[in-house]
């Protein structure tokens, strides 16, 4: 990389750090960065620092916005008697765009990991037995096929059970470690009117 001057190179270095982009991808938006006009660089700069600032956690959701309630938990017309748990602000996108979902959702951060030493207390289980307290109809679990979702799903039905409330798992046609992320529409909706009792 010395062939770059500090600059550049610290551009490669840094775009180099974000998940996917490997060394040459680095080099290649580094250069189309920089013969971009000025101003849309700025505009591109802005972006991820006003994001990074603004960004914060919903207080009931706790998915990634920016502001106190985000625009789901903040829609009278949803239906705040059923969450649905995912492990991301990401898969909760997924949802959204399907347009068919009329609850709210409960975003967990993660999910439970034996093997990385992830435990019960590192994901954001606490804050969604404190909303059962409330009016809550239904959960649906909606954490990933991955073994790591699974067991997360496991856990939370035996949490949940004893209070009554009825706990439902989105249905198989997700692929086992499918990242719900990349999952078309129609398979998650699928997914979700064929959710099954836990
Ligand atoms: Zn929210």
């Amino acid at each position: 990389m010395e062939y770059y001057s500090s600059q550049i190179s610290r551009l490669i270095e840094q775009l180099s750090g974000l998940p996917g982009i490997g060394p040459k991808s680095a080099q290649r938006l580094a250069f189309y960065i920089l013969n971009m006009p000025e101003e849309n660089a700025k505009k591109l700069g802005g972006a991820i620092i006003e994001a990074r600032q603004k960004i914060c956690y919903c207080r009931e959701c706790l998915t990634l916005t920016d502001s106190e309630l985000c625009p789901i938990c903040g829609n009278v017309h949803r239906d705040h008697g059923i969450i649905m748990v995912v492990e991301d602000t990401r898969d909760l996108a997924a949802y959204e765009k399907t347009g068919k979902y009329e609850g709210v959702y409960h975003v967990l951060h993660g999910a439970i990991s034996p093997m990385l030493g992830i435990g019960p207390g590192d994901i954001r289980l606490k804050e969604l037995m404190q909303r059962l307290q409330g009016e809550v109809k239904e959960v649906i679990i909606a954490t990933n096929s991955s073994l790591e979702g699974e067991t997360t799903a496991m856990y939370i039905s035996k949490l949940i059970k004893p209070t009554g409330i009825k706990v439902t798992r989105i249905a198989s046609g997700v692929p086992v470690g499918g990242d719900l992320e990349y999952i078309d529409e129609v398979t998650l909706l699928r997914a979700l009117e064929g959710r099954i009792e836990l």
